[in-house]
């Protein structure tokens, strides 16, 4: 049957176009995709690892089941006789084989499918008791793909070039994972500008839509696509005249990129001399060697908690922190590398090292709370930091300051870990720069206090609107209120770099809001002279801000200061630069402040 093309919008939140093959995934069980076998061979060899993964997960029943009898009693054991019951019945398994078999696909899909199938069979059911049940297969699906997963598992980089991954939702680690794999572009029902997620695929130049509602209801695996992360669309079943003009748009796109990156050799100044420093964020290893090739003036920014992440569930130890620590520091060289420590929790993975569950964990034991309250964690971390100084410009930097103590605490805490290198004869630098994020409003309406404690700020937007506007920046359905521009957040900002600058410290700003080039006019007008942001986008950034005239930014963020929303102030800005364009026939100067969500 012939396919009409269709278009579905979300918001482009990693920018560029892919093209490819749907592969689905679900939030919960994210490695299951649909692979298509090829040959009697390979369906027999997948029948086998079902049957093996089968095997094991009986066995682990078994063995919890004697545990749990003699631990906790035969009425809580005999769960596991009604899981046991399913995962041995004949009819489960074979209708999994018969699966694998007719549609030749991997195992996990053909658990996923019977699953499915069965959980709907159950749900007709009158009778309540065996309704419940359903609950049971659910749990041996988990279970098994689980197991599967350690059963030579099939990894997506088989399936070839141009995958698109669309799923409900995905974990910043496994966009990693997925993006390391060779997919090509991702589309999320969920997911926001500023999420972790889409950090990732940022830092992997992956193109995302994130936003698209219903999508993974509406497209079958294998369908072609197309995801245009500038635009927020995604094209299903292109027409081949679209998708060669968006091959042509991909290669434009890569020829503007090649002429960009000429603007390395120029210096980041303002018409009227002001000079900005451009530095690199970086999350993953992938991204240093971009640091230079893009030509950021250092490191504003290395997110540390993606070492924990990338090694999860272990736990680097201090060589690993300190071999990627020395490639940051020296590559940054001669500029400063702010490296940040561990900002776990949130959504980023603090129930594993934290062995605990929280309600609100975006509200709860993240960044320098949790590393005070884990020092056998902090302190690896720490040591590596200190050796790592010895081989650059450190500047280390505390996420998720809310207090005077935190930073009193730290310094203790230090001094403590220096004092062991020491006693130990570990060669280590003492002197680093201390800075802490300004992301929490508290912290950002205490800054002059705060300033005295510091050697920088480090103003993290992400959070700092997310908090201040109580707009989860994961949350699709509050996406259109998570607004930069809006007046709280541009006074907090205005007296956050004036009070750094009272106090004759650094101060920079290192949340998204920083790499979008329409925010650079106000952000150089309130008087920010560190910028750091993705090295793919200090070209741009940089083109813009040569643009500019620092004199009359300051009137412009004087006068929007005082408006009364975001709408106000973009139409202000809008206003403001198409005066001066016509005034004094400016063309570099067009406005770019339209709204970004
Ligand atoms: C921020 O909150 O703006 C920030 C830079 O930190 P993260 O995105 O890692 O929370
Ligand atoms: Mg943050």
């Amino acid at each position: 049957m012939d396919h009409l093309m269709q278009v579905l919008h979300g918001r482009g939140v990693a920018s560029g176009v892919a093209m490819g093959r749907v592969v689905t995934m679900h939030a919960d069980l994210s490695d299951i995709y649909r692979f298509p076998l090829a040959g009697a061979e390979e369906v027999g060899a997948e029948v086998e690892r079902f049957e093996e993964a089968r095997r094991r997960t009986s066995d682990e029943l078994r063995s919890l089941r004697t545990q749990v009898d003699g631990e906790l009693g035969s009425d809580l054991a005999a769960i596991f006789d009604a899981h046991l019951l399913l995962l041995e019945d004949a009819s489960f398994g074979k209708r999994v084989v018969d699966r694998i078999r007719t549609e030749q696909v991997n195992a996990e899909w053909a658990v996923h499918k019977t699953v499915e199938e069965l959980e709907g069979r159950f749900a007709e059911i009158e009778n309540e008791y065996l309704r419940e049940r359903n609950e049971d297969v659910r749990d041996v699906g988990r279970q098994i793909m689980r197991i599967l997963r350690g059963v030579s598992a099939h990894e997506l980089s088989e399936l070839g070039n141009e995958v698109i991954v669309v799923a409900d939702d995905l974990t910043p680690s496994e966009a990693v994972q997925l993006g390391r794999q060779g997919v090509d572009g991702f589309v999320l029902e969920g997911g926001g500008r500023t999420s972790h997620t889409t950090i990732i695929a940022r830092s992997l130049n992956v193109p995302l839509v994130a936003g698209v509602a219903g999508i993974t209801g509406q497209i079958t695996d294998n369908d072609p696509v197309i995801v245009n992360g500038d635009r927020g669309e995604v094209v299903l079943h292109p027409t081949p005249a679209m998708l060669a003009r968006y091959r042509q748009q991909q290669q434009q796109q890569q020829e503007r990129e090649q002429e960009m990156l000429a603007t390395c050799a120029l210096a980041a100044c303002t018409r009227d001399g002001v000079e900005v420093s451009l530095m690199a964020n970086i999350d993953l290893p992938e991204e240093i060697d971009e640091v230079r090739r893009f030509g950021a003036a250092g490191v504003g920014l290395y997110r540390s908690e993606f070492l924990y992440i990338e090694s999860s569930p272990e736990l680097p130890s201090e060589d690993d922190h300190l071999a990627i620590y020395r490639r940051i520091v020296e590559v940054a060289a001669p500029f400063p590398a702010v490296i940040r420590t561990y900002d776990l929790g949130g959504r980023k993975l603090a129930r594993e090292v934290m062995h605990t569950s929280e309600d609100n964990p975006v509200l709860g034991l993240r960044g320098i709370r949790l590393t005070l309250a884990r020092p056998d964690v902090f302190r690896t971390q720490l040591r590596a930091l200190f050796r790592a100084g010895l081989h650059g410009d450190l500047w280390v930097l505390l996420p998720m300051v809310s207090a005077v103590e935190e930073v009193h605490r730290f310094r203790a805490f230090a001094d403590e870990v220096m004092a062991e290198l020491e006693a130990e004869g570990v060669p280590f630098a003492r002197d680093f720069k201390l800075g802490i994020m300004i992301e929490v409003p508290g912290a950002a309406l205490t800054a002059d206090l705060l300033a005295r404690e510091v050697d920088f700020f480090a103003i993290g937007t992400n959070d700092l609107i997310q908090y201040a506007l109580a707009v989860d920046r994961n949350n699709e359905h509050v996406a259109d209120l998570y607004q930069p521009l809006h007046p709280g957040i541009l006074r907090m900002l205005r007296f956050v770099v004036d009070s750094a600058a009272a106090a004759g410290i650094e101060v920079e700003i290192c949340g998204e809001m920083a790499s979008d080039p329409r925010y650079a006019p106000l952000l150089v007008g309130l008087g920010l002279t560190r910028l750091s942001m993705s090295p793919r986008q200090v070209p741009e950034v940089k083109t813009r801000i040569r643009q500019l005239e620092y004199a009359a930014l300051r009137q412009l963020v004087g006068e929007c200061t005082s408006l009364a929303s975001a709408s106000e102030v973009e139409r202000h800005a809008a206003d403001f630069f198409a005066a001066r364009r016509s005034a004094a026939s400016a063309p570099a100067e067009e406005s770019t402040l339209r709204r970004a969500q």
